[in-house]
């Protein structure tokens, strides 16, 4: 083990956390990830294997792992509505048996430890912007609450874990977040309309569009991560990570036709049972607390993002053609 800390990133090939994992050996740590490829991929983290500080274990969180860790990064859960939804009953054991298992990890190793917890735990929200003491408007028996009451439920064993055994948590609730490495059939939306755009394909707008969202560059995300890692053990959070800047979806879509130069029109499908209507985040605490403010607009990371999947697309072609 060279010089600093041992960490762990559970759900590390993931789109998050593979770049989690990138930062934090970058920053000269050990980095162990723990995946069991639901929804992550070999291809995020495969120019990272060659590295003698990493080390990338297939492990399903739902069961129990002993290692030595110094600190622990509990991303390991689908995040997409297709994918989680896919087998939720896998989705609830991933978020609740999974913080078990690592606040059983952490609390044994005495590791310090972070919960990727969601703007989902304020449901289709009464309160706007969504500031962490709201409570929240959750369905508890609907299609999105094996994440939403999953995650809900991880969020309150952390603080029981805190409470009652002393494990030293940070609970970081993570609004709607993008960049380079979702995978092209991902299913969230800034990564749907990218594609459908640079295939010239119809983009789905759900519902009439007029839902808002906040996008946040993946980027900006990781480094509040970090930050709220290191914060002192008093800030347990909940605390905020997002980027405040509103939009409505068929904004979005009208952006990501002009960023392209796409011929693709727009066609309006169903809305999703219980797709929340507005989501903006109230960073006040992250401000305060953590120095973090989101840097890249939307614009701009789309830009980024969309040179990513350029590139992903035709690989993709060139690799079929031969
Ligand atoms: P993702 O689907 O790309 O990554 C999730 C990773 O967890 C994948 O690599 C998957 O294989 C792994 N995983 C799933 N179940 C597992 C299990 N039982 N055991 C081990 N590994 C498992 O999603 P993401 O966007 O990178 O999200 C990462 C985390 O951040 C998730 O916990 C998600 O809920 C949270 N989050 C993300 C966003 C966002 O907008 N990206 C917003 C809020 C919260
Ligand atoms: N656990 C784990 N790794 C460890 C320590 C514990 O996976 O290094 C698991 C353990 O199997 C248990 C869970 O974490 O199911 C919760 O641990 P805790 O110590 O809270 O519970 P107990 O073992 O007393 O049931
Ligand atoms: N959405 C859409 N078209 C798509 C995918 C999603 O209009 O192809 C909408 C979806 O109904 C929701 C918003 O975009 O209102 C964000 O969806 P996503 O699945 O990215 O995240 P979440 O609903 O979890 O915020």
């Amino acid at each position: 083990m060279h010089g600093q800390k041992r960490v762990m990133v559970s759900g590390g090939t993931g789109f998050l956390g593979s770049f989690l994992c990138e930062k934090l050996l970058k920053e000269g740590n050990d980095v162990l990830c723990v995946d069991n490829y639901y929804t992550g991929s070999r291809n995020n983290i495969i120019h990272l294997l060659d590295d003698p500080h990493f080390e990338a274990i297939r492990h399903d969180v739902t069961v129990p792992l002993y290692v030595e860790v110094d600190e622990i990064y509990n991303l390991a859960c689908p995040a997409s509505p297709v994918h989680y939804q896919f087998d939720p009953v896998q989705t609830v054991k991933t978020n609740v048996h999974g913080a078990i298992n690592m606040l059983g990890l952490a609390k044994r190793t005495k590791a310090k430890i972070l919960q990727a917890s969601t703007s989902e735990v304020y449901g289709d929200p009464a309160v706007h912007p969504q500031h962490e003491d709201y409570r929240g408007s959750v369905n508890p028996i609907g299609p999105r609450a094996c994440y939403d009451e999953g995650k809900r439920c991880a969020e309150t064993l952390f603080f029981d874990y805190h409470r009652q055994y002393g494990v030293s948590i940070h609970v970081a609730r993570i609004f709607n977040t993008y960049g380079p490495r979702m995978h092209p059939n991902d299913g969230r939306v800034v990564s749907n309309f990218i594609v459908q755009a640079l295939r010239h394909e119809p983009i789905t707008v759900f519902g009439n569009g007029t839902q808002t969202r906040s996008f946040c560059y993946v980027d900006d995300l990781i480094d509040g991560l970090v930050r709220l890692m290191g914060a002192p053990a008093a800030l347990t959070g909940p605390i905020n990570l997002g980027n405040p800047g509103e939009f409505q979806v068929r904004e979005l879509a009208e952006m990501v036709i002009e960023l392209t130069g796409s011929q693709s029109a727009i066609v309006f499908k169903p809305l999703p049972i219980d797709d929340p209507t507005q989501r903006k985040p109230d960073i006040t605490r992250a401000k305060q607390e953590l120095g973090w403010e989101p840097k890249i607009t939307l614009r701009e990371g789309l830009e980024k993002t969309i040179a990513y999947f350029e590139w992903i697309l035709s690989a993709g072609t060139k690799s079929m053609q031969g």
